[in-house]
């Protein structure tokens, strides 16, 4: 892969996800964090959900360059498991930084304004990490076969002016992360072996069976499946 990161911005990424091979397609994610890290040097940061994507693109990432920094977004409703988990993976890198609201909201507001209470505890913290990290590239850990809302990313976004995302491993089946994970002996959060197959907050999120991964996400709310914002919303240039 040679030339500007946005050059991928056009690829099919329908065709990637079903002609592209387990050890192609980690080659490509691969290929894409380094040339973003040329591109972007320290401004390159990951976001760290906490989730198994994210396990695998922080791995990517290391393997890329120990100095990539990260940020977390935390929420007081995450579950003993994830911030025990959290916590873990701070210890393991200290470049991991944490960012969370302490913002008094109404009592249940996850049941009564989903997306209030997200864009009050989840996206806000985002846009302060994002400014806080002066981040002129994030890296997540978006994959367009994950849920009803995730099937138009593409590998390289420009949503906001100035701030790039690059979503390496959008083309990854959830069969090629625990491959990955699995091959590569990365600790995950304990919540997994509970059944869990999207981690979130405690109050949103379920275990359930079926074909959607994010189905277990704000069960009975119109967010059911769907996203909390921060892929969604404006993260740079908007009024807190
Ligand atoms: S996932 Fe639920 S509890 Fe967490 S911030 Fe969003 S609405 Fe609130």
């Amino acid at each position: 892969m040679t030339g500007s990161i946005a050059s991928v911005a056009d690829a099919d990424v329908k065709e990637l996800v079903e002609t592209l091979n387990f050890a192609q397609k980690v080659e490509r994610s691969v290929n894409l964090i380094e040339q973003a890290c040329r591109e972007f040097g320290d401004r390159l940061v990951v976001a760290n959900s906490l989730g198994k994507d994210s396990c695998a693109v922080w791995h990517l990432a290391k393997r890329v360059s120990l100095k990539i920094r990260g940020f977390i977004v935390t929420t007081r409703f995450k579950p003993a498991e994830t911030r025990q988990f959290m916590a873990e993976e701070v210890r393991r890198h200290p470049e991991l930084r944490v960012f969370s609201s302490e913002e008094e909201i109404a009592d249940k507001l996850y049941a009564t304004d989903p997306d209030q209470c997200c864009e009050i505890l989840k996206v806000r913290p985002a846009r302060q990490a994002v400014k806080e990290m002066n981040v002129a590239c994030w890296v997540t850990g978006l994959r367009c076969t994950e849920g009803r809302t995730r099937t138009d990313f593409k590998e390289v976004e420009e949503r906001d002016e100035g701030l790039i995302k690059l979503n390496p491993i959008l083309t990854w089946y959830e069969r090629e992360v625990w491959q990955y994970l699995a091959l590569n002996r990365v600790p995950v959060n304990p919540l997994y072996a509970k059944g869990y197959r999207s981690l979130g907050c405690w109050p949103c999120t379920k275990i359930t069976q079926g074909v959607d991964e994010r189905a277990g996400r704000w069960v009975g709310t119109s967010k059911c499946g769907g996203e909390c914002g921060i892929h969604t919303r404006p993260l740079l240039g908007e009024q807190q």
